[in-house]
């Protein structure tokens, strides 16, 4: 009997967990570590920030969906591994450790911002890395928009999770505009570099910054903030931006905390360092992939920290491990990228198609958005659970209130 020990529940470790779970044999346990209690998809944490996220639709139960699916959800939190006697250490919710034994362990806790050491950003501006961050960020959101008059939003980074928050907040405002006790969010999306996107073809940075316009987002380039305080931040120039909420959603890395932990060889950004096979560099039996891995391809590039990365390794990881249980060799990752889709709002989508070649927007490409997460329901939970949801929201949307 072998004993997968699976930590973090996200894009790629609840995917693991679920094709392990109804395919590994009987004798064979599978762990879902995760200190969550549900599931919520990271790329529409903006959502939840803007209060435009079904749950009740969208987010799952991990406890429920392991008794379906084969796993077991052992809620904690890791801290610590000790290598020499495969143990995990876990912190419980109640505040006790733990340790849980493992044969193979797989690492997938996901990233955090990153705000660059910038003075003031921990204590005065709002992140979205974990769901809870993205509901207190919605508790602000919506005191303000109650709070009448012009109230100012200040964003920084202009990637794909700036910019979607962006959107989405300034079509909530726009929304609202009839109601004469609403506030009028003023957006500045802050971005250090020259455009926004700054790492999508420049026809995507163009069509993004023309639609942000069009919603009225005040966009601001090549200005970097050097420190921030309760209600306003400071560009390196000098210039006081001032604000009722600031968010900061500029860069990423794996927690501090990850840095070498149990001896494991990790990178600048504390990403964990591993095989092309997704096993770690000094220890054959902890695997780890996803936004927390730095994984090298063939021809020396790194794959990139996407939603789209952790669901194609999540697959390869799980048929992996499976054939590994029965002797077989592991098979190196192999990252084929299909593109980039940015939505900006309900209805617009932006995306790169063929190596870049191609950029797209519009209604249908925001339909492609949504199938990225749509792919996702039907590995964690099969095509009939997947089509049911998509009915039911469709349902729900056309005769729901609005
Ligand atoms: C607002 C937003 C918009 C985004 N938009 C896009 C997009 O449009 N396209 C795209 O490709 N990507 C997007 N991303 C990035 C995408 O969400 C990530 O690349 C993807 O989720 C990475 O998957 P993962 O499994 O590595 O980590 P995650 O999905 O973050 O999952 C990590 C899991 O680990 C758990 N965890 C963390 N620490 C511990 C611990 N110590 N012990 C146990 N469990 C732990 C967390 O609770 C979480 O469930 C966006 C991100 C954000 C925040």
């Amino acid at each position: 009997m072998s004993r997968i020990v699976i930590v973090g529940g996200g894009a790629a470790g609840l995917e693991i967990a679920s094709l392990l779970g109804r395919s590994v044999n009987r004798q064979d346990e599978v762990v879902l570590v995760e200190g969550e209690t549900h599931h919520y998809w990271k790329p529409r944490f903006h959502e939840i920030a803007a209060g435009t996220f079904d749950s009740d639709l969208d987010s799952l139960c991990y406890f429920s969906h392991g008794a379906k699916n084969g796993y077991m959800h052992y809620q904690a939190w890791m801290i610590d591994i000790n290598r020499q006697d495969k143990q995990l250490v876990v912190r419980k919710p109640n505040g006790e450790a733990d340790t849980i034994e493992y044969d193979y362990l797989v690492i997938a806790i996901g990233a955090i911002s990153n705000d660059f050491a910038t003075q003031g950003a921990k204590e005065h501006c709002l992140f979205l890395d974990t769901p809870e961050q993205a509901r207190d960020s919605w508790h602000q959101i919506s005191t303000l928009l109650r709070s009448g008059q012009e109230r100012t939003i200040n964003i920084v980074g202009a990637g794909a999770t700036g910019l979607e928050l962006a959107a989405e907040l300034a079509k909530v405002s726009a929304k609202l505009a009839k109601n004469p006790y609403a506030a009028k969010l003023n957006i500045n999306l802050i971005e250090a570099a020259d455009r926004v996107l700054p790492n999508s073809p420049q026809k995507m940075s163009d069509l993004a910054q023309s639609r942000l316009e069009q919603y009225q987002v005040n966009i601001m380039l090549n200005t970097r903030i050097a420190s921030v305080e309760a209600s306003r931040m400071t560009t390196v120039d000098g210039k006081i931006l001032t604000a009722d909420v600031q968010f900061w959603a500029a860069g990423i890395k794996a927690p501090d905390w990850l840095k070498n932990i149990g001896g494991l060889q990790s990178n600048n950004a504390n990403q964990l360092v591993v095989e092309q096979t997704l096993a770690t560099t000094a220890d054959a039996s902890i695997f780890s992939l996803g936004d927390c891995a730095a994984i090298p391809q063939a021809d020396g590039t790194q794959v990139p920290p996407k939603a789209q990365a952790a669901n194609r390794a999540a697959v390869h990881l799980a048929k992996n491990l499976v054939a590994h249980l029965e002797g077989k060799a592991l098979k190196p990752f192999v990252y084929k990228d299909g593109g980039m889709v940015v939505a900006i709002g309900h209805n617009f989508a932006i995306s790169t198609l063929m190596n870049d070649r191609l950029v797209l927007k519009g209604r249908l490409v925001r339909r492609l958005y949504d199938t990225i997460f749509r792919l996702h329901q039907k590995t964690v939970s099969g095509l009939f659970t997947m089509s049911r949801l998509i009915i039911i929201k469709r349902l729900k949307c056309m005769f729901k209130p609005a």
